[in-house]
């Protein structure tokens, strides 16, 4: 291994030779020499291999300390002719800062954009400025970085009003700007000039530079060794798993080694991965080559000598160090602008910033990173260089003109689509994978274009029209290979083989939709252009069709006297296409033609008589043919990719430039064509007119056609056809097709949204086409149509359309789908039949059109359209065999309104002298003529009437013959006197309508007086269940729902005893005895609960917690030798059971299990399908509520009640209870193997155990069968998940574990209750209150199914850390311990003890002594815990608590005297029992929720509610004396040695003094943490954090901990980490450190909340940040401002509190099934 020994002999032999350099002596070599340019590279050839590159692991730190001081210092001493430490320090005195911002953004840091000011979207404003401007006030848009672009504060060109922040304002006093260089000497300037023209040429040449194995002239080194590295690029087609497992293979690296070459790769765009001779690196280049060239190119790897790396290096060094100097004053950084805009020898386009830019591509990305940088600190730094920088990269139109950029960018594009059929049109078909690829970057040309096309211009030089056309013309030419692209023919017989290739040609569609729509925009700015472009439009759309016509046939076409020629052409039998972009765009500058009035203005320099309409229309018309035959199921057989295109054709994204303007050529074809005509070939082309083009079409044709498909697919087309004929008359929205204004449009587009449904925002945002700058426009006319309503704690905010607005619906809107139509009607007919209007959705009033397209009212009333309607209308009125449609006649009605409201608009409008020619009611009242003489369409509308079969459509034929009616008595009227027409008519309408409304009041009235009645009655139900269920009632429906099979009995109900009830202790109330019988939810029998009878169980989710916890930085413990018995008062870990409440047997619970079990293993073989629930590891879903469930918990009957006869005061007990833990100690001995301690035996002996306790005595288990078997399942369960170990039976552990988590549960209830401000009792839903009486419950009888010896031996030692015992070794002191967690545990082990004792002795009583002795502890822990008082809250109580005071001062200098100084002196007793009372609340609730549910007392009513006197109640309730201190005085003989033990154990006096876990009570409630108000406040937090890991990177998917707080990298190989044996992702880990397997997370990037459970499950949840709108922004696409709704942010808290996180999850999976396969331990 040469490479490693060289890597340690290099430093020491250049240590002598550097300690000899001086960087003053050369820099003054440098003074003298000729050719400096030569000198400095000899400098730099001799000493760049010396100090970079010399070894595998490159050593960054020695390499920059060398190439500071060999190479930087005497280009510094040279630079400033002086010492650089004090001439950089002059420089900088003189230096003006720049007005610009220019602060360039990282990657993820979030920029803003003003949506009123700035003059193009490119325009932004870091965070700083933008705070600190007048746009925040302004509607903005807020996105985060890609990284790269820069702050455009202080460039007057980026802003239409306020360009500067705060901060930039300029001065007035340095306002005139001098020139920055007359500060410095002309020397200065010079050699300032000589050093950045050699560097910035030196770091070109090496960045540049693609030889592996030479070095540009002038730089070979003096000796070159064999020594290569074997180089690594990225490239965008290779995956990181491809990269790494070819790495490993090719240069024998680990898996992690390999992980760190791909993110280094990936980050800076290259690697060396080998380092060594020649030959050692060409062999590791072959091996990657090899690998990786199989599907694709292979990944690219250079063998390159270490001295040209060496070289590379240190040019980016150089521009770093460039970009540094600079920074010292403006005047340098004019010189490096000048330097680098500087003209090269090879003439235009040869600067080094062009040649920098120029080899962009060829670059990698860490070069590509450094020398961006360093133009945005320079040229975008400096005012007049922006603005020549920016002819260089683009800004603007300047370009047009100067670079004639768009031409270049569209030749460059076409030049890329070389497969093209023999037309020339485009083949995308033929493209491979590959080529698709580079398909993907041409596009990205266009991209340049849309930002040279983005402001137009405000006036126009010739210059600028001649390049603009130009550009036009290789515009046209893209076009002419797009028009007619991707033909389809249709398929018959069989479907089609393979779906062909459709995507490439819509996406270029959708790429080039801005820039099409930008360019007639263009267009409208200037008549002399417009009129040029629509020439060369025509010219090429002849073209075009010069290729088209062949072969098609010339017939003529006669119908209803009139008759035309067209060409023989079939949609369904010949090709056709959807990309149609030259016959687009010609229609879009028609319509400019009519809107700018150059139609009017110069008809003599249009083209005019060139038009063919035919001609125009031809195209178009074929396409919207395709949409009607594909909807009418013709063309199934051609496959899913037809589909996609008819759907991409109508979609928002694409309709502007497709749909939309086949419309309106069809539109401006027709308003020059005779009607007749145009209907003739409308029909012929939707293959419709054999149908009605015969004589008696009215009947012949239900008999031709027996061939049913062929009868639906006719009726089909006919509809689509009629709804075509509404569309080409009625749309007239486009400004220039129609008279309105710009705003009418998108009015119209909202109101028609509007009426299918309330929408959000953003829903309507989507429904709009959006322009080049993403605005849809709908801000400004928004609130004239519709008023906002906002979102509550779900859901989002709403716009409803305003009811005035509702006349403006058209059924018929062209931009509905057929489901948005139906859905529409529903919806207004629905408001129709609320508001008691009649039910008919006739035609809206419409615009006049423009007066280009005003001829095509006549379509309405011509004689092909009248015949197809009078066709209709007699198939209606004789229906047979179903040839027939009520959409058809649907239809046809909707087109007579539209004729009947053209002829009253025409009426209202026309002057007295002006004789309407549009005659509508005139044509339909004339019967057909000779020979058929048929009906006239009024004749048939009228005996339509009275149809049975046609109710649904009678209001709208009575509507019609109202109009009818009316404008009949206007037209008479306009004959007689003008002047009374309008209102007259009116008058007489409206009394029709009068005498109808009134009816329909009446019947209105009737109906809600009706509904009014029954809602009374149904209000008065519910208020009655209510009264009765008002627990219930409190619950939300969810939890209702839940609870619907929980037991019946009402145990919880308040009891209307008079005595005062008490829940623990002799004196305890008795329950009522009771049966308790459920319903099993599986077989729905009912079941008693009792102890000999068969098993019912809870289902159950048991799992770990640190909800509650007050110290994340405990070290997760060893589960196999881990002791759980005692719990710290931190509560770090818990063990939480919850349950959705439902019952079954347990034999039912078992079958249903292995059901789902035996499901899911056949599952799993066959599909590999996940499930949102782990069977494996007992996981299943309740039965009933899909609830994630591990365990189930058996319901066991309440405890008896004792007949308590006299029991031993607390003396008496201490006594029997320590010889009964003697006598168990001897037991246990005897148990063990023989022979330890024989001496201490016999001391035992000396003491015996009382007559009455039986320790060989081994109690029967009172269970039945299966109860006991579940004690054992539910047992293990918790033993299992709370510990994360193997399922174990048998481990003592298990008991120790069910008590840890009744305890665990009741504190969490006990913590929600205070945080939810509810009352302790009867608040809780049912299923929570089973869950509690089942588990503490189950605590008590567990030890029956343990071994007694073992339960014992708990017990033994709980009692000892209470009550000193000489034999229990290592007891915890007092402060280590949480009381609730004692309690729970000691009064639930006791059960095995009181077994074997017949004495009399009775639970209660025990209960109540271990309760008080428990209780006095905890007001010692508090004492000794609590901090030191307050000075200022000194306050004298007014003597009712006197008492209370001075007890508690006694007992703390009782402690003060046991611990000495270690204890503060406390003077005021106020201070310490306000402590004690607060701190101890907690624990007294807790205890009263566990006695009641355990013995099952009814509560006391006082604690049903939030009123004053709790503390009274609650303590009678426990029953405790309310001065809890004479629990201690009172028994002060006894509980004194007590006292000393615990204050005398050493962890007291240690902890005290600093060395342990200090808790103070009462514990708070943890929250989740504060979140700012502003969403970009955590944009801008997440965009500078960096990757623990990877050495300052930015990471790519900073998530926030909302538990803690932690922002980690997640979601990226840096930061995946060891779990148990698997690789996990930073979120997953921190789940397990933090959150006990539970994580909460906010996706800062992602604006997403994320919620991880173990390694497998996890969610999406909204996050509680919402824009103006009331709505979310997940993925943060949209740009609003965000702010945060803290009331969705009390959700989030409340289901991390009351641990249903894991639930959540479980039904977002079931739900959404795809959720279920993503790889969430890798997040
Ligand atoms: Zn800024
Ligand atoms: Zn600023
Ligand atoms: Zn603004
Ligand atoms: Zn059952
Ligand atoms: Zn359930
Ligand atoms: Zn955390
Ligand atoms: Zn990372």
């Amino acid at each position: 291994m040469a490479a490693a020994e060289s890597d340690r002999e290099v430093p020491s032999a250049l240590c002598t030779e550097f300690l000899n350099f001086s960087a003053k002596d050369t820099a003054s070599k440098w003074l003298q020499v000729t050719d400096l340019y030569k000198e400095v590279y000899q400098h730099l050839a001799r000493y760049v291999p010396k100090i970079y590159c010399l070894g595998p692991n490159l050593n960054p730190q020695s390499e920059d300390l060398l190439a500071q001081l060999l190479l930087q210092a005497p280009l510094e001493w040279y630079l400033c002719g002086e010492d650089p430490s004090t001439g950089l320090a002059k420089l900088e005195q003189n230096n003006q800062p720049s007005q610009l911002c220019g602060h360039v953004f990282r990657v993820g840091e979030p920029t803003y954009s003003c949506r009123e000011c700035a003059a193009d979207p490119t325009c932004v404003l870091c965070m700083q400025c933008f705070l600190g401007s007048v746009h925040k006030e302004h509607r903005y848009r807020m996105t985060t970085s890609g990284g790269g672009g820069f702050c455009d504060c202080g460039d007057t060109e980026a802003w239409k009003k306020g360009p500067y922040c705060q901060k930039h304002e300029p001065n007035i006093s340095d306002s005139c700007q001098e020139d920055p260089l007359a500060h410095l000497s002309t020397d200065m300037i010079a050699r300032c000039y000589n050093v950045f023209a050699i560097v910035l040429k030196y770091a070109v040449d090496m960045l540049t530079w693609d030889k592996e194995d030479e070095l540009p002239p002038g730089l070979e080194p003096p000796d070159r060794g064999d020594t290569y590295y074997c180089m690594l690029f990225n490239d965008e087609v290779h995956t990181y798993e491809q990269v790494i497992y070819t790495l490993q293979k090719a240069v024998n690296c680990t898996q992690k080694e390999a992980v760190s070459f791909a993110t280094t790769v990936d980050r800076d765009g290259r690697k060396s991965v080998r380092f060594g001779d020649f030959a050692f690196c060409e062999q590791a280049k072959s091996v990657i080559v090899r690998n990786t060239s199989r599907q694709s190119k292979p990944l690219r790897v250079q063998v390159m000598h270490s001295s040209v790396v060496a070289h590379q290096c240190f040019a980016l060094k150089a521009l770093h160090w460039l970009g540094h100097v600079i920074g010292y004053s403006d005047a340098l950084r004019r010189i490096l602008c000048q330097v680098g805009l500087e003209r090269g020898p090879e003439g235009e386009n040869s600067s080094l910033v062009d040649t920098l830019m120029l080899c962009d591509s060829k670059m990698w990305k860490g070069a590509r990173n450094v020398y961006h940088q360093l133009f945005m600190s320079s040229l975008l730094m400096d005012l007049k260089y922006k603005k020549l920088f920016a002819i260089q990269f683009a800004k603007a139109r300047m370009l047009i003109t100067e670079e004639n950029l768009m031409t270049t960018i569209i030749r460059t594009f076409v030049d890329h689509l070389r497969h093209r059929d023999l037309q020339g049109r485009f083949q995308f078909e033929r493209y491979t994978a590959q080529q698709a690829f580079k398909f993907r970057r041409v596009q990205s040309l266009i991209g340049d274009l849309k930002y040279v096309l983005i402001s137009r211009p405000t006036e126009w030089s010739d210059q600028l029209r001649e390049k603009f056309l130009e550009g036009l013309d290789t515009f046209l030419e893209l076009f002419k290979c797009m028009q007619g692209m991707d033909p389809v023919v249709r398929q018959v017989g069989q479907h089609i083989e393979m779906e062909p290739e459709w995507e490439a040609a819509f996406t270029l569609q959708m790429k080039l939709t801005h820039i099409i729509s930008m360019m007639q925009e263009w267009c409208a700015t200037d008549e002399r252009v417009l009129i040029e472009a629509y020439k060369k439009c025509l010219t090429a759309l002849t073209h075009c069709h010069s290729g088209f016509t062949d072969g098609e046939q010339p017939i003529t076409l006669s119908m209803c006297g009139h008759s035309v020629d067209t060409i023989r052409y079939c949609v369904s039998q010949e090709k056709v296409s959807i990309h149609l972009p030259v016959s687009r765009l010609l229609a879009g500058l028609h319509v400019l033609l009519s809107k700018m009035e150059v139609a009017y203005r110069f008809p003599e320099q249009l083209p005019l008589s060139e038009l063919s309409p035919p001609m125009l229309i031809e195209h178009p018309l074929r396409c919207l043919v395709l949409c009607a035959q594909v909807h009418a199921g013709m063309w199934r057989r051609n496959g899913f990719s037809l589909v996609n295109q008819i759907y991409y054709y109508h979609n928002v994204k694409c309709r502007v430039e497709m749909f939309d303007k086949d419309l309106i050529m069809l539109q401006a074809g027709a308003s020059m064509m005779d009607p007749n005509h145009f209907l003739m070939i409308v029909l012929s082309r939707f293959e419709l007119y054999h149908i009605f083009s015969s004589a008696d079409c009215r009947k012949s044709y239900n008999r031709e056609n027996t061939n049913k498909d062929v009868v639906q697919q006719n009726n089909t087309l006919i509809e689509e056809m009629l709804h075509l004929i509404m569309m080409v008359v009625g749309e007239r929205f486009e400004a220039g097709v129609g008279q309105v204004e710009g705003c009418d449009e998108i009015k119209r587009e909202i109101i028609h949204q509007l009426c299918i449904r309330p929408m959000a925002h953003s829903e309507l945002v989507k429904a709009l086409p959006e322009n080049e700058n993403k605005e849809t426009g709908m801000e400004r006319v928004i609130d004239s149509v519709a008023s906002f309503k906002k979102p509550g704690v779900t859901g989002r905010g709403l716009y409803e359309l305003r009811p005035e607005c509702a006349k403006q619906f058209n059924l018929y809107f062209h931009h509905y789908s057929r489901a948005d139509q139906s859905k529409a009607e529903e919806a207004q007919r629905k408001l129709k039949r609320q508001n008691g209007e009649d039910m008919a959705l006739p035609p809206p009033m419409l615009p006049p059109f423009s007066p280009l397209f005003a001829s095509l009212v006549n379509i309405l009333q011509c004689d092909v359209l009248l015949g197809m309607l009078g066709a209709v209308l007699q198939w209606a009125v004789e229906p047979s065999g179903g040839h027939w449609s009520e959409s058809m006649l649907q239809r046809v009605l909707h087109l007579i309104g539209m004729g009947l409201l053209e002829e009253q608009q025409q009426l209202k409008n026309s002057s007295e002298d002006h004789d309407v020619s549009f005659n509508f009611t005139l044509k339909i009242s004339r019967p057909g003529e000779a020979p058929s003489n048929t009906a006239s369409v009024l004749a048939l509308l009228e005996n339509l009437q009275n149809a049975p079969h046609l109710e649904v459509h009678k209001d709208m034929i009575r509507w019609i013959l109202k109009m009818v009616a009316s404008i009949k008595t206007m037209r008479e009227l306009t004959a007689s006197t003008y002047t009374v027409t309008a209102s007259g008519s009116h008058g007489q309408e409206e009394m029709v309508c009068d005498k109808d409304k009134a009816e329909r009041k009446r019947k209105a009235e009737m109906a809600r007086l009706r509904r009014e009645k029954i809602m009374a009655q149904m209000s008065e139900m519910q208020r009655h269940f209510i009264n009765e269920n008002k627990e219930l009632f409190q619950q939300s429906l969810e939890e209702l729902y839940a609870s619907a099979s929980t037991s019946t009995s009402l145990e919880h109900s308040p009891t209307s005893s008079d005595a005062a009830l008490v829940c623990v202790g002799p004196r305890r109330s008795r329950p009522r005895e009771k049966r308790q019988v459920v319903t099993c939810i599986l077989c729905q029998e009912e079941q008693e609960i009792r102890a000999d009878s068969k098993a019912m169980v809870l289902a159950a989710f048991v799992q770990r917690s640190t909800v509650m916890s007050k110290n994340r930085k405990r070290p997760p413990h060893d589960p196999e030798h881990y002791d759980p018995l005692f719990m710290h008062p931190d509560l770090s870990f818990g063990t939480h059971t919850g349950s959705c409440g439902h019952i079954m047997h347990s034999h039912c619970w078992q079958r249903y299990f292995e059901a789902v079990q035996a499901k899911e293993q056949r599952r799993q073989q066959r599909l590999r399908v996940h499930t949102s629930y782990d069977v494996g590891n007992g996981e299943f879903l309740c039965p009933l509520c899909e609830c994630l469930s591990n365990t189930v918990i058996p319901l066991l009957p309440g405890a008896k009640g004792s007949n308590s006869c006299e029991q031993p005061g607390l003396g008496q007990w201490l006594k029997i209870s320590g010889q009964q833990i003697k006598a168990m100690h001897s037991a246990h001995r005897k148990l063990q193997p023989v022979g330890v301690d024989a001496v201490e035996e016999t001391v035992e002996e000396q003491c015996p155990a009382p007559e009455s306790f039986r320790i060989d005595y081994t109690p029967m288990s009172p269970y039945s069968s299966t109860i006991k078997e579940m004690l054992t399942t539910f047992g293990t369960a918790t033993y299992k998940v709370g510990l994360k170990v193997h399922p174990n039976e048998q481990d003592p552990r298990v008991p120790i574990m069910c008590w840890g988590s009744c305890a665990y549960t009741i504190q969490s209830i006990e913590r929600l209750l205070v945080d939810e401000e509810k009352p302790l009792f009867g608040s809780l839903p049912c299923r929570q209150d089973d869950c509690l009486s089942s588990l503490a419950r189950f605590g008590s009888a567990c030890w029956t199914a343990a071994s007694q010896p073992s339960v014992q031996g708990h017990y033994i030692r709980l009692v000892a850390a209470l009550i000193p015992d000489p034999q229990v070794e290592t007891s915890p002191c007092i402060l280590d311990i949480d009381m609730l967690h004692l309690l729970v545990s000691v009064v639930l082990s006791y059960g095995s003890v009181h077994s074997q004792d017949s004495s009399g002795l009775s639970v209660d009583a025990v209960q109540l002594h271990f309760f008080h002795i428990i209780t006095v502890a905890h007001m010692v822990q508090m004492l000794l815990t609590s901090g030191p008082e307050e000075v200022t809250m000194e306050q004298e109580s007014g003597g009712a608590e006197r008492e209370e005071e001075e007890d508690i001062c006694a007992l703390y200098n009782t402690l003060r005297t046991h611990l000495g100084s270690s204890l503060p002196e406390v003077a005021s007793g106020w201070h310490l029992w306000r402590c004690v009372k607060t701190g101890i609340l907690p624990y007294l609730r807790g205890a009263a929720l566990f006695f009641h549910h355990l013995n099952g007392v009814p509560t006391p009513p006082e604690l049903h509610a939030l009123c004053p006197g709790q503390w009274e109640v609650l303590c009678g309730y426990l029953s405790l004396p309310s001065n809890l201190l004479q629990l201690y005085h009172s028994q002060k003989e006894l509980l004194e040695p007590l006292l000393y033990g615990w204050c005398s154990h050493p962890g007291v006096r240690q902890t005290l003094q600093g060395g342990g876990v200090l808790v103070s009570f009462p514990r708070e409630s943890n929250s989740l943490i504060d979140l700012p108000d502003d969403y970009s406040a955590l944009i801008n937090q997440a965009s500078s954090f960096t990757c623990p890991k990877s050495g300052g990177d930015k990471s790519r998917a900073p998530t926030l901990c909302l538990v803690c707080g932690s922002m980690l990298c997640s979601q990226s190989y840096c930061c995946q980490t060891e779990l148990d044996g698997e690789d996990v992702g930073a979120c997953t880990a921190h789940t397990f450190a933090c959150g006990a397997g539970v994580g909460i997370f906010l996706r800062v990037r992602e604006s997403q909340v994320l919620f991880l459970s173990g390694k497998t499950k996890g969610c999406f949840y909204a996050p509680p940040y919402l824009d103006d709108y009331g709505e979310t922004d997940q993925g943060l696409r949209r740009g609003n401002p965000l702010h945060l709704c803290r009331q969705r942010y009390r959700k989030i808290q409340k289901l991390w509190r009351q641990h249903s996180v894991t639930e959540e999850i479980g039904h977002a999976q079931e739900a959404n099934q795809t959720l279920v396969g993503i790889d969430w331990q890798h997040l």
